[in-house]
């Protein structure tokens, strides 16, 4: 049985003086304490008050994008040592934000995702297709390219590790258009399948994979119902307290 993931990625937003507030309020509308795993994706300078604040209520804190080098002449970046020295042990990687206004490939991606998993920083890889691609009937083929070249690039594709995976259609991002359930399940499915495929049926039934696009609490649970959502990735809702704690619960 695998256990449900609901995580939030705050994109470029918050600053240090919102989050005890954030977390207080999020913590008191949930109650009791999550039954599911519970991740929040906050910007770099964020990570590590974050991660002050939420480990003692038992939330992971990632990082939202993260360098597949070590070290050296790559300004701006962040290795994932960087990561682990401030008590970070998770990453978004290939985001579509990171791959439209970024330029990451799906080569950069599978390199950043090779390197966390040797690190041990637990890999919540993107795919998903553009509004464009599912109206040219190419949603297989763009996902399952997304994710050829991920499970490629790992050493063993029998053993994915902690690795996750999170379906987002662009088009659904940041729109207020979610995918339908039926629509989400039938990706989740030719995903795990393509996993099986490539990786065995023990790897792909221990594979989580994440739902993400304009969730909220009132689509939440249809989502979630489904045999293959293992999860959210929240934008929006998850910066508000009271929407990603009853998305929580409904994920218990
Ligand atoms: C995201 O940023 O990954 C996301 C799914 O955003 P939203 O929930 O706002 O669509």
């Amino acid at each position: 049985m695998r256990k449900k993931l609901l995580a939030g990625n705050w994109k470029m937003n918050k600053t240090s003086g919102e989050l005890a507030p954030f977390f207080d309020a999020f913590a008191k509308e949930l109650g009791a304490a999550p039954k599911c795993d519970v991740l929040f994706a906050a910007p770099f300078t964020l990570l590590q008050k974050a991660q002050e604040l939420a480990k003692p209520r038992g939330y992971l804190i990632a990082a939202q994008n993260v360098h597949a080098e070590a070290s050296g002449a790559f300004t701006g970046e962040v290795s994932l040592a960087m990561l682990q020295d401030v008590g970070i042990a998770a990453s978004l990687v290939g985001h579509s934000e990171r791959r439209q206004y970024f330029n990451e490939t799906d080569a950069t991606v599978a390199k950043k995702t090779k390197a966390a998993q040797a690190a041990g920083v637990m890999p919540i890889v993107c795919i998903g297709e553009t509004l464009a691609e599912r109206e040219a009937h190419r949603t297989e083929a763009v996902v399952g390219a997304q994710l050829d070249a991920v499970l490629e690039g790992l050493g063993n594709p029998k053993d994915l590790g902690n690795l996750v995976i999170a379906y987002e259609p662009v088009w659904a991002i940041g729109t207020g258009r979610s995918a339908t359930s039926a629509q989400a399940q039938e990706v989740h499915a030719f995903i795990r399948k393509r996993v099986v495929a490539v990786c065995g049926a023990d790897a792909a039934a221990k594979l989580r994979i994440l739902y993400g696009g304009s969730a909220n609490p009132a689509n939440i649970v249809e989502l979630l119902g489904q045999k293959d959502i293992d999860g959210g990735l929240v934008g929006g809702a998850s910066l508000k307290p009271t929407d990603f704690a009853a998305m929580v619960r409904a994920a218990t």
